[in-house]
């Protein structure tokens, strides 16, 4: 996870929307603006190119019920399904980083020994950050299903390759 720099304005789309009964918070200008913004990359696992991207609220909308959030542009992240279906654990609801306003980097110590990712937080108090550092190390070690084991290791190796590519830099 690193800081990413979301454009201020939001995509227009979204307050339209919003005054609608069924409204979109995915419209065209809605997607491209996160694709662009988030560099196409998944915000919680980094993985590049995204072929199936979804849009996720950092705070859970509760289907529709919470629709400030379902339609607040600066609560919509750029999210692989890996990661977004992680991410829906009751534990996670409330209380992630929000790496468009902080500097992950600053609060989360994240580093790759052999096949082993280590990450944990800066402060031990920092229960946000805490909350962040588990949810960055499931996305890379939850196994508990078939899909999840591939998906889990399929991301290992391709964090793996980066580093590998930062470190002949
Ligand atoms: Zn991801």
């Amino acid at each position: 996870m690193v800081k990413v720099e979301r454009s201020e304005k939001a995509p227009e789309s979204l307050a339209k929307e919003a005054k609608k009964a069924n409204g979109s918070y995915s419209g065209n200008d809605v997607v491209e603006q996160l694709k662009k913004d988030f560099n196409n990359k998944c915000y919680i696992c980094e993985i590049k190119d995204l072929q199936d991207p979804q849009i996720e609220h950092l705070l859970p909308h509760k289907d529709g019920k919470l629709k400030d959030r379902m339609f607040d542009w600066e609560n919509l992240f750029w999210s692989c399904g890996h990661c977004n279906g992680v991410k829906n654990q009751k534990k996670y609801e409330e209380g992630i980083l929000d790496c468009c306003k902080k500097d992950p980097e600053q609060f989360i110590i994240f580093c790759l020994e052999e096949n082993n990712v280590y990450v944990k937080e800066k402060n031990i108090d920092d229960k946000e950050a805490m909350i962040t550092a588990q949810l960055v190390y499931e996305v890379f070690n939850l196994k508990n299903t078939g899909m999840r084991v591939y998906k889990s290791e399929f991301r290992l190796k391709k964090l793996q390759e980066e580093m590998n590519v930062l470190y002949k830099k």
